[in-house]
């Protein structure tokens, strides 16, 4: 991932792809520019938020012009290292897995799962969504420098020990779906989301603060 793009704030990190998603679309429709209030409605961030989060790609929008969509696209192209495919690795081919694999992220062009691991004979040798499913017992040997990412799918008794044989051989991001809650050296990123809890988190809100 490249280096030279100026620091900006997590928050604002976690939003550029849904930035991204949305100016392409506009791109290909033909569209020039667009105003912070378009894009607010579409992407359902307050447009103050989008103001500052384009201040720090250096996009300033006029005022009555709004922002050029060429120029944040070629930004957010190179932020999102989208011309580079970040090649990932899935572990436990259950159901969730199994979307996955069949999806396998085909509308963002910059990631893609390469490989599959599980432990069921079944499943084993098999292609799932043209991706190849092999043993656990080969993470070691086949899983390489490319592959930065894993995304854990597997039951959550298992996915601290899978980390850990993960960190061992470079793992640089985890995107952990298991309601475990993983112990990892500082330099590893570990995204967690638990499906569970924000489907009753969304619950409590509806039931708590219904939207007007
Ligand atoms: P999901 O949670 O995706 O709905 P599921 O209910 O089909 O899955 P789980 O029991 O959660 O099944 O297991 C998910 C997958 O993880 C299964 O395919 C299972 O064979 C696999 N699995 C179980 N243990 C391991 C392991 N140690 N390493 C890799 N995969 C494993």
């Amino acid at each position: 991932m490249s280096n030279e793009q100026p620091k900006i704030p997590q928050a604002t990190a976690k939003r550029l792809p849904l930035y991204y998603r949305f100016l392409k679309n506009l791109h290909a429709s033909g569209k020039q520019r667009v105003s912070s209030a378009e894009l607010s409605e579409a992407v359902k961030v307050d447009s103050a938020t989008i103001r500052r989060d384009f201040s720090y790609f250096g996009a300033l929008g006029k005022k009555g012009y709004g922002y050029n969509v060429n120029y944040l696209l070629s930004f957010f192209r190179k932020t999102l290292d989208q011309d580079e495919i970040t090649e990932v690795a899935l572990f436990g081919v259950g159901n969730l897995g199994t979307a996955f694999l069949n999806y396998n992220f085909s509308k963002n062009n910059n990631t893609k799962i390469v490989m599959a691991f599980d432990v069921d004979e079944k499943k084993i040798g098999k292609e799932v969504g043209g991706v190849p499913v092999y043993h656990l017992d080969e993470l070691e040997t086949r899983l390489h420098e490319g592959i930065p990412v894993a995304i854990l799918t597997v039951p959550a008794h298992v996915a601290q020990w899978i980390t850990d044989r993960l960190v061992q051989k470079g793992i640089k991001g985890i995107l952990n779906f298991t309601p475990a809650r993983l112990n990892v050296p500082k330099h590893i990123r570990v995204h967690h989301i638990d499906l569970a809890i924000e489907l009753q988190s969304l619950v409590y809100f509806l039931k708590n603060y219904p939207a007007e």
